[in-house]
């Protein structure tokens, strides 16, 4: 048996990755490390399982992903708890979190013949004697590369929607949250035994580079800033297309007629949720100044009624990559160096492999706490005059994924003006979970959308026929056109181009 060193900390031993607890140090499980060579070996047997799976038409692939979506749906209890035994997090979270991803999945397989199915467009007067053809094609093998942190909802947004539109899959779960990923990989082929249509490789970063690499016609990564870099740059080397959902600083601004209750309830969610694991959790408040003392007090309330530890109904569980405590633990002691102030938690909220939840005040703006993503259960809140203010402070940073405005009169013209893929008023995260709209940052955040209408068309390529219909009256694509013509031609885009 191999000594695991830290709690939660991925071992490779013998060719196998071994994922651990993070509170407890108890083995979740251990997988096969695959060589580049087993991840080219995957992505040839997904291209021949694409042909079947293609050839199943919509229908076929419907009856199967919509099983796939009832086994998700009744076994989701044990789901919950191999997330809850790998990565730390709370069971009613990861109760929470699959059942989103269940709802995507279902409005994905139910979707997938109204966005991509063939259909005519009207043809215009220029080429009228044509008729326009246009349905979406499915790229063939998608690669998709996951984080730890939403270990079903995030992989699955990508890899359902790919399914969806006709793609087999091969899939990097996190080095943290392998065991998770298998989990519904085996659950696929259950009801999916045919042909290997989804696959998981495991092992450390390099296995997701290989996959880069491997021959795969579309990425979709999901993960930091800096690997989404990488991920893009290994692509470029084929002209492989990429999505890359990245990283988030996510802001929240407190207008003057917002209801402080509900503001204050969402803020701690939304910060708090996952202990702050939450590429679209929410980092920083701006409130303007008639509320602030309010508010600040309705958060530091909230947020200290909170429970953190091992047990499966802590509101709060662990770090799940321990690494993430030094990076917390930096921000709240820069923002206290650099004259902050913690009116909740602060330096002893750290106690690893817990953090508490941390209210910090008065943080200058361009300390790390208020810049970089910290991952922990810690919000930055600050004065602004107005909600002018508080969008030009949010709008500041160069990640752009989703963002929170509490208020009512201004509320959406804020909602807008934020630079964001995403917004909720009244709300926080909320439209992760609604499966029309489509989810997807700006900037570092990334780029390309899942979810919704977008995020079916992002797993396929348009397909474009147009077909004749008629001989032509003013034949132009043609050398057999003769000088009349052109100059009826040249007459009639006068007519109906001429005039503005
Ligand atoms: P990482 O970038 O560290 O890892 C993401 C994935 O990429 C992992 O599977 C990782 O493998 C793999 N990987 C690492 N190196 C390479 C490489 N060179 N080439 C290809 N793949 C590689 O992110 P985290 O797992 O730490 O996830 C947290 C981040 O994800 C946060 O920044 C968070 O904001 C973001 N995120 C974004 C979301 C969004 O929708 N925009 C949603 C959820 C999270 P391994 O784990 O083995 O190193």
């Amino acid at each position: 048996m191999t000594t695991v060193h830290v709690p939660g900390v991925p071992v490779v031993a013998d060719g196998e990755l071994i994922s651990t607890n993070p509170a407890t140090g108890d083995e979740a499980g251990r997988l096969p490390v695959a060589s580049a060579a087993d991840v080219a070996r995957a992505v040839e047997r997904a291209r021949t399982a694409s042909a079947w799976w293609i050839g199943l038409g919509d229908a076929g692939r419907r009856e199967r992903l919509l099983r796939f979506r009832a086994v998700l749906a009744n076994r989701i209890t044990e789901l919950a708890e191999v997330v809850n035994a790998e990565g730390g997090k709370p069971v009613a979270e990861a109760v929470v979190e699959i059942v989103s991803a269940i709802e995507h999945l279902d409005w994905a397989t139910r979707n997938a013949r109204r966005v991509l199915g063939p259909r005519q467009l009207r043809s215009r007067l220029i080429l009228a004697e044509f008729a326009a053809h246009l349905e979406y094609q499915p790229y063939g093998v998608v690669g998709v590369i996951g984080p730890w942190n939403y270990p079903v909802l995030t992989p699955l947004g990508s890899i359902g929607y790919a399914l969806a539109a006709g793609n087999t899959v091969v899939f990097k779960p996190s080095e943290y949250t392998p065991v998770a990923g298998q989990w519904y990989v085996d659950a696929f082929a259950e009801v999916v035994p045919e042909h290997p249509v989804l696959q998981a490789v495991h092992g450390l970063g390099d296995v997701g580079a290989a996959l880069c690499r491997a021959g795969v016609d579309k990425v979709a990564f999901t993960g930091s800033t800096a690997t989404a870099r990488k991920v893009m740059a290994a692509c470029a080397e084929t002209l492989t297309p990429v999505l890359l959902e990245s990283g988030g600083k996510d802001a929240m601004i407190v207008d003057t007629d917002a209801d402080l209750d509900a503001a204050a309830e969402a803020a701690v969610w939304g910060g708090m949720t996952n202990a702050g694991q939450t590429c679209i959790g929410i980092e920083r408040i701006y409130a303007v100044a008639p509320v602030y003392d309010a508010f600040v007090a309705k958060v530091v309330e909230r947020a200290g009624r909170l429970t953190v530890g091992a047990a499966g109904d802590a509101d709060l569980g662990p770090i799940t990559m321990p690494a993430q405590i030094d990076i917390i633990r930096r921000h709240i002691d820069d923002a206290l160096a650099r004259g902050g102030r913690a009116v909740l938690g602060g330096p002893d909220a750290v106690q690893p492999p817990y953090v508490r939840p941390t209210i910090l005040v008065d943080v200058p703006e361009d300390s790390a706490a208020v810049r970089e993503e910290t991952f922990g259960p810690t919000l930055t809140i600050k004065k602004v005059r107005d909600a002018n203010e508080a969008l030009t402070l949010a709008n500041a940073l160069p990640y752009g994924l989703g963002g929170s405005v509490f208020g009512q009169r201004r509320a959406i013209p804020i909602a807008r003006r934020l630079r964001s893929g995403m917004a909720a008023i009244n709300s926080t995260i909320t439209f992760v979970g609604m499966s029309t709209l489509p989810f997807g940052g700006v900037g570092d955040s990334g780029f390309g959308r899942i979810h919704g209408d977008d995020g079916l068309r992002e797993f396929a390529r348009s397909k474009a026929i147009t077909r004749r219909r008629g001989p032509s009256v003013l034949p132009a694509m043609t050398f057999d056109r003769t000088p009349a013509q052109i100059a009826r031609i040249v007459k009639l885009v006068k007519t109906l181009y001429g005039r503005s």
